[in-house]
């Protein structure tokens, strides 16, 4: 991470990687092979399958060659050996625990965590008699201290939703690897375009692909990349347990990689301005946003990342009513959860993701009553800010 290697720029990683490698009618463009089974000619042909003499589709559940190119497209762009696609972000992350955790092993996670990966840990994982022990979010000191004998997993985003703290990845790595832990970084918020966690060590890359890998709100989708040993167990799994990605879904997020460094560019340059603009502004009670001095992971940030997503998380100085108002007044993003597509998206984590917990929950969470996530799209940025000037002056 950090250092550009020898390899292609990652905007010819975007567009050619994983390409030209169909030879179907000669198209530029990967087919959608869309269908559930493959066939063979004669038993002989299965035979020599079974046998692993040729090298070709079975089953739907196990391979399809549209997801073949994305998975080679995001090893390129992940640095990575092998990759796996999956039906959802979710999905991803459930199915690496379930690949990955032995009945009596420990887990450990951080606090600053998306709510529905930290849901499964609490009331799946410990059916399965997996124990969790959870950390401040990018403090490496807590992580030395909290690994036991039992430890075979940390598990962190990076940045993290919805503060965008940002751990040292390849500190922690050294210190998961010296006791034998392994370490999965969901670098959802950052893309491969902005921290590359393969590169600092990490053992596997998980992403939620709904957000910027696909990037135009249009498709769930997860994936996870490692190398070929690591991603072996991940991809038995997905086979057993069938969270596989629709070979449509699959061929529209191929497409929408094609402009990921593109479009990453313009969120994390207009991230950048709004949350510069937003610090400055007298009703903006703070601002988190790695790319600020303030935020306390800032040098963290400067050193692992190259940009620092299309996420800007802030708190308004008001309460929730004018919060709710100042929402409602914004005229460009949308109303919705998620993140990372074209379309800037707002959304108050007290009203969304957090809305059934007791409000002094959400606080012990750290989900204030004025919090407010602004997922950057790639509209211009001076009418983006235009737009928050007038809906904050409806405070
Ligand atoms: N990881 C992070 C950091 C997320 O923000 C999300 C969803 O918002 C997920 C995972 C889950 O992804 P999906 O919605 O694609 O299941």
């Amino acid at each position: 991470m950090g250092k550009r290697s020898d390899r292609r720029g990652s905007s010819t990683r975007s567009v050619h990687g994983g390409e030209r490698e169909h030879s179907l009618a000669d198209s530029v463009t990967t087919p959608i092979f869309q269908t559930s089974t493959f066939w063979f000619r004669d038993s002989e042909e299965l035979r020599a399958y079974q046998e692993g003499r040729i090298a070709r589709e079975e089953y739907g559940r196990y391979g399809n060659p549209t997801w073949k190119a994305v998975e080679r497209k995001l090893c390129e762009l992940e640095g990575g050996e092998a990759a796996v696609l999956f039906a959802s972000g979710m999905c991803a992350a459930t199915t690496l625990f379930l690949a990955l955790l032995p009945r009596g092993s420990h887990l450990i996670v951080t606090s600053d965590c998306y709510r529905r990966t930290r849901q499964f840990i609490q009331e799946y994982l410990t059916r399965c008699g997996v124990e969790t022990t959870v950390i401040e979010a990018a403090d490496t000191d807590a992580l030395a201290s909290a690994i036991r004998d039992e430890t075979a997993l940390f598990f962190t985003e990076a940045p993290t939703n919805p503060y965008l703290r940002v751990i040292d990845v390849a500190s922690a790595v050294e210190i998961a690897r010296a006791r034998g832990v392994q370490t999965v970084i969901d670098s959802t918020f950052a893309s491969p375009i902005s921290m590359r966690p393969l590169e600092a060590g990490a053992d596997y890359v998980l992403h939620s692909a709904t957000k910027y890998l696909a990037g135009h709100n249009d498709l769930l989708a997860g994936a996870i990349v490692g190398s070929a040993r690591a991603i072996e167990p991940v991809r038995k799994a997905v086979g057993v347990l069938g969270g596989i990605l629709d070979p449509h879904a699959a061929w529209l997020l191929l497409r929408g990689l094609k402009t990921l460094a593109l479009r990453m560019e313009r969120h994390n340059a207009t991230a950048l301005r709004i949350a510069e603009w937003l610090e400055n502004h007298p009703s903006v009670r703070k601002v988190w946003y790695p790319g600020l001095a303030s935020h306390p992971d800032h040098a963290t940030a400067t050193r692992i990342m190259q940009g620092f997503g299309g996420v800007v998380t802030f708190e308004l100085e008001t309460d929730l009513d004018g919060a709710i108002r100042f929402t409602d007044a914004c005229r460009l993003p949308y109303i919705a959860p998620s993140l990372g597509g074209v379309e800037s998206l707002i959304e108050m984590p007290a009203l969304m993701s957090y809305w059934d917990l007791e409000r002094e929950e959400r606080l012990k969470l750290g989900i204030t009553d004025s919090l407010i996530r602004y997922s950057c799209g790639v509209e211009d940025a001076d009418d983006l800010i235009a737009d928050l000037e007038q809906a904050i002056a409806a405070i």
